[in-house]
């Protein structure tokens, strides 16, 4: 018996209410989807992002919060199109603003979930919504590219004491995933042969349209942002691999 068909006979039974607030007969209702377009910006080095900021969808609280929560740890997969498109207005406005056109490669990469949460809730929310994400961008004309590069170290945890910056200073670092690294290279090479990683790795020389000239806009996506540490995490872990990151966008922050 197919996934889907499990789903159906278990709608009959028990129709679903919405993620966020959990009005019937809906996977997220419009009140709960105009949530997700409260957008947040939260200053971060711009020696470390590009765009020296970290954009969110919304702050993590209330019918956002619920609506992640069930999404992410009770496996509703229905609500990820919907996480999708907002986060996909989010970028698309950024791009506009930033000045970045369809000549430049997109490249998503997901922050990486545990191994134990992995096993867990047996699956990765957050490659799944950049799939997604990355299908609602080729739609406007991008070149999009999802790259799991990263993954967490074994044993590793996340720091839960100190203050947010010192959280942040301790961020960990994340393995390398190689070949989803020379995909990258490989893909870029494809749609811009003059490209060169480097040629906009120092984000603060120069003016941004001029850097990101025809070269790839490197994101890196989670789904909440709290310290930010984990971000930094990814961030400083692609650096050290050579590959620059323009800007980084999450579901919900914790503040800002
Ligand atoms: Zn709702």
């Amino acid at each position: 018996m197919t996934y889907s068909l499990l789903r159906e006979i278990d709608y009959l039974l028990a129709p679903r209410g919405c993620a966020g607030c959990l009005q019937p007969d809906c996977v997220l209702c419009h009140t709960c989807q105009q949530q997700l377009d409260r957008w947040v910006e939260r200053d971060f080095p711009s020696s470390l992002i590009c765009l020296g900021a970290l954009f969110s969808c919304a702050r993590y609280q209330g019918p956002v919060r619920h609506a992640i929560l069930t999404w992410k740890d009770h496996g509703d997969r229905e609500v990820t199109q919907y996480f999708a498109s907002a986060l996909a207005r989010l970028i698309l406005r950024t791009l506009r603003v930033t000045g970045v056109s369809p000549d430049n490669p997109l490249v998503l990469i997901p922050a990486p979930s545990s191994r134990s949460s992995l096993r867990e809730r047996g699956w990765y929310p957050m490659r799944e919504l950049c799939t997604q994400l990355a299908a609602l961008l080729s739609s406007y004309g991008f070149h999009v590219h999802v790259c799991c590069a990263l993954h967490q170290k074994r044993g590793s945890h996340k720091s839960v004491t100190g203050s947010v910056r010192q959280r942040q200073s301790k961020s960990r670092t994340y393995q390398i995933n190689r070949r989803q690294l020379q995909f990258l290279f490989d893909a870029q090479a494809l749609c811009s042969p003059s490209l060169s990683l480097s040629s906009s790795s120092s984000p603060s020389s120069g003016s941004s349209s001029q850097s990101l000239s025809r070269s790839p806009f490197v994101m890196v996506i989670d789904d909440i942002c709290t310290t930010g540490s984990t971000v930094v995490g990814c961030i400083r872990s692609l650096r050290q691999a050579g590959v620059p990151v323009h800007a980084a966008f999450t579901l919900a922050s914790v503040s800002g």
